[in-house]
C-alpha cells in the first residue's frame, strides 16, 4: 500500500503525516488492519524500541466537579455511582502511589477533579509529591489538576512535578458540544502554560464521543502543533448517568486505526493507550502495543481496569519489555535536561469533517466502577 510505505518513511524520519494521510489511515478497511498496525509498529520501534512505559493513576479528589464535560463520570449532574471524596492526605496518596510503583509504574499521575486548583490545592499537591518522593525518589510525577495559571505551573515545577496533563479531548470545532463551562482555548492555554514552565506537556484525546474522522485528525494535529511530549488516547467509557452513556460506537478495529493515525501524526512522541482500552479493544489489546509505547497500569480514575498482573503478562507475551526507571522515555532529540521537550510549541488550531467508526453494540457489562484503591480502605489494583 503506497500510503503505508510513505507513512513509514516519514515516521522513521520523525516527520508527521499530513491531514489527508491521517484521514486515509482512518478510512482503511478491516482487510488492511494488520498492514496498518505493522506499519505503525515500525515507526514505534524506531523511536521507542520494544519498551512499554507504565503509568499509574492516583485520583486525589474524586467526583463533585462543577464543570459539565459530557464524557466525565465526575461532572456536574452525573448520577454515576462513582466514589466521591475530597483531597486525599499526602500519606494516603503516597501509599496509593507506592502500590503502582511496586507494580512497575515509572510515572505516577496525580489527578484531581475540578475546574482547576486553588493556590492552596497546589500546595497540597506539593506536600503530596514530597511524600511520594520520600518513598520512591526516582518516580516521575505528572499532575492533572485542570486549568492552571502560569504561576501555578511554575510552582508545580519547583515542587518536583515532571509533567502536566491536560487533554484537548476533541477538536475545537465541536468542543462546545461536549462542554459548556470552559473552552478549547482555555485548554490550549493550560497546555502552553505548563510547557512554558518547563513541565513536559501531556495532552490527548477521547475517541467515541460522536466525533467525525476530521475531528479526530484535527485534534491530533492540534496536539502535534502544541509539541506535546505524550498523547494519551482514551476511548470513551460510556458511564451510566452521563449524557454520553449511549455512545457505544467504537469497534476494536477502529480503535487500532485511531491509535495508528496518532502514531503517524506523532511518530516520535509517547503515545499512551489510556482509558477504555479493555472495554473497546478487548482481545485486540496486545496488537495495540505494536503502535503505542505506553499504557496505564491497573484502575482508572472512577472505573476498574484489568488486573495489573494481566497487563504485565500481556506485555511479556506480546514480546515487549516494561521501561525501567532511569531509561529515557523520549528519543534524544525530544529531551531536555529539565524534563521538558526540546521542540518549540507554536500555536494550536483545529477544524472539522464527517462520519466515525462502525456502530458497536452496548457493552455496559464491561464497565465496572472503581471500589478499591485511593479513597477506600481496600488494596489497589496494580
Ligand atoms: S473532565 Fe475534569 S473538569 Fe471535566 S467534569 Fe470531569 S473532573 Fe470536571
Amino acid at each position: 500500500m503506497d500510503l503505508l510505505t510513505r507513512l513509514v518513511d516519514k515516521g522513521l524520519r520523525g516527520e508527521s503525516a499530513t491531514r489527508e494521510e491521517a484521514l486515509a489511515v482512518l478510512a482503511t478497511s478491516d482487510d488492511d488492519l494488520l498492514a496498518v498496525v505493522t506499519a505503525a509498529g515500525r515507526v514505534r520501534r524506531r523511536w521507542f524500541g520494544n519498551r512499554v512505559k507504565l503509568n499509574y493513576l492516583v485520583n486525589l479528589k474524586s467526583g463533585l466537579c462543577p464543570e459539565d464535560c459530557s464524557y466525565c463520570s465526575q461532572r456536574l449532574g452525573s448520577t454515576a455511582g462513582i466514589l466521591k471524596y475530597s483531597w486525599l492526605k499526602p500519606q494516603e496518596a503516597a501509599e496509593a502511589a507506592e502500590a503502582g510503583v511496586a507494580g512497575g509504574a515509572k510515572r505516577v499521575c496525580l489527578v484531581a477533579s475540578g475546574r482547576g486548583p486553588t493556590d492552596r490545592d497546589v500546595e497540597r499537591v506539593a506536600d503530596t509529591i514530597a511524600a511520594i518522593k520520600d518513598r520512591a525518589p526516582d518516580v516521575e510525577i505528572c499532575a492533572c489538576l485542570g486549568l492552571l495559571s502560569d504561576r501555578q505551573a511554575t510552582r508545580l515545577r519547583e515542587a518536583g512535578v515532571d509533567a502536566y496533563n491536560h487533554n484537548l479531548n476533541t477538536s475545537e470545532e465541536v468542543y462546545g458540544e461536549i462542554c459548556t463551562t470552559h473552552t478549547f482555548a482555555d485548554r490550549v492555554r493550560t497546555v502552553r502554560s505548563s510547557h512554558e514552565a518547563g513541565l513536559s506537556a501531556c495532552s490527548g484525546l477521547i475517541a467515541g464521543m460522536g466525533e467525525t474522522p476530521d475531528d479526530l485528525v484535527d485534534t491530533v494535529l492540534a496536539l502535534r502543533e502544541l509539541a506535546v511530549d505524550s498523547v494519551p488516547v482514551n476511548f470513551l467509557i460510556p458511564f451510566e448517568g452521563t449524557p454520553l452513556s449511549e455512545n457505544w460506537t467504537l469497534t476494536p478495529q477502529h480503535c487500532l486505526r485511531i491509535l495508528a493515525m496518532t502514531r503517524f501524526v506523532c511518530p516520535d512522541v509517547e503515545v499512551r493507550l489510556a482509558g477504555g482500552r479493555e472495554i473497546h479493544l478487548r482481545t485486540l489489546q496486545p496488537l495495540a502495543l505494536h503502535v503505542v509505547n505506553s499504557i496505564f497500569l491497573g484502575d482508572y480514575l472512577t472505573s476498574e481496569g484489568q488486573p495489573g498482573a494481566a497487563d504485565l503478562d500481556m506485555i511479556a507475551d506480546a514480546g515487549f519489555e516494561v521501561e525501567q526507571a532511569g531509561e529515557p522515555s523520549l528519543p534524544e532529540h525530544r529531551r531536555t535536561r529539565d524534563g521538558g521537550t526540546a521542540a518549540d510549541a507554536p500555536a494550536a488550531d483545529a477544524s472539522s469533517g464527517t462520519a466515525a467508526g462502525s456502530p458497536a453494540s452496548a457493552r455496559t457489562d464491561l464497565v465496572a466502577l472503581r471500589r478499591r484503591g485511593a479513597g477506600t480502605g481496600l488494596p489497589p489494583n496494580a
